[in-house]
């Protein structure tokens, strides 16, 4: 698998592979692979003749506080996992190409960015976005795969493309999880073994959440008092946010009625850890979507 660097060259392998009528999928990561990761490869695949994954550590989208310097980067073993996936190249640009002296170009989707991870965030999404548009103007894809794990981040970069006529369909992949319910994610790496454990929480809520739902409780407080009681419980937890939203909106709801989510993000010792539960009312039924 071709290891691209340069933005120039990135432009020019997708612009030929365009002219030669393949399918391009692009699968946009910050590195430290996971099989989620794996799984939107796998999905691209499926729909792409060429799939390019890129690994980038976006520094516009971390906050001064937060991960950044110690982000895992085992570039390694991500280019093997990608190899084994069949990607077809991996675009591995530097921060000084994507952002070079005097940028000063960003994209913010007013009101859905701001709102629950957007306002614990700031300016994270603003990063996100920016990035994302960059990415998918250089490779111009025809798919590009994001994952339901960060649920807020796919419906916005959704809204974004829209906003903006991309010409990039965007598709988002479901939840991959451990055996045990944790999703998976790059950031599980920072948790000791006793936070691993008690990271779990996190599923537990969304289940004991999920079992009120299938017993006919509505009620969007009822909801949020039964999910936290659970994180409540595990000393090692303590929520940073919590919320009951409209899946396209991603404001707080009062009633599940339409397409909704239960979001969530939990600080597990210092390891800031995200999750969400889809309902999707479909008739008098509930689809439930860990
Ligand atoms: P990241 O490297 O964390 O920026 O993630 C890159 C992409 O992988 C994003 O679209 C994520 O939503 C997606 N992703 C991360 N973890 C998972 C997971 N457990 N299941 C599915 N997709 C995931």
């Amino acid at each position: 698998m071709e290891i691209i660097r340069s933005v120039n060259w990135m432009r020019e392998k997708a612009r030929t592979a365009r002219a030669e009528q393949r399918i391009i999928g692009l699968v946009p990561t910050m590195g430290a692979l996971h099989t989620g990761h794996i799984a939107l490869v796998r999905q691209a695949r499926m729909q792409c003749s060429l799939v390019y994954a890129s690994i980038f550590l976006n520094p516009k989208q971390f906050g001064v506080n937060e991960d950044l310097a110690r982000y895992p980067r085992p570039l390694e073993a991500d280019f093997e996992k990608l190899t084994a996936a069949n990607a077809g190249g991996l675009f591995l640009p530097d921060a000084a190409d994507i952002y070079p002296p005097g940028f000063s170009t960003y994209v913010q989707v007013e009101g859905l960015g701001d709102r629950v991870e957007g306002k614990a965030r700031p300016g994270h999404f603003r990063g996100v976005c920016t990035v994302v548009l960059k990415l998918l103007q250089i490779i111009q894809p025809h798919f590009a795969y994001f994952g339901r794990k960060d649920a807020q981040q796919a419906r916005i970069i959704q809204q974004m493309a829209h906003d903006l006529n991309l010409d990039a369909e965007i598709v988002v992949c479901p939840i991959v999880r451990e055996a045990d319910g944790l999703a998976l994610s790059s950031r599980n790496a920072y948790l000791t073994a006793g936070e691993r454990k008690a990271a779990t929480i996190l599923y537990k809520a969304l289940l004991a959440a999920q079992q009120a739902l299938n017993t006919g409780t509505r009620d969007a407080m009822e909801l949020r008092r039964i999910t936290r009681k659970i994180i409540a419980g595990e000393s090692l937890a303590s929520v940073d946010y919590l919320e009951i939203v409209d899946a396209e909106t991603f404001e707080p709801v009062v009633r599940i009625a339409k397409r909704t989510y239960i979001v969530l993000a939990v600080h597990v010792g210092k390891t800031r850890l995200i999750d969400n539960l889809l309902i999707d009312p479909v008739g008098s039924d509930l689809r439930l979507e860990l």
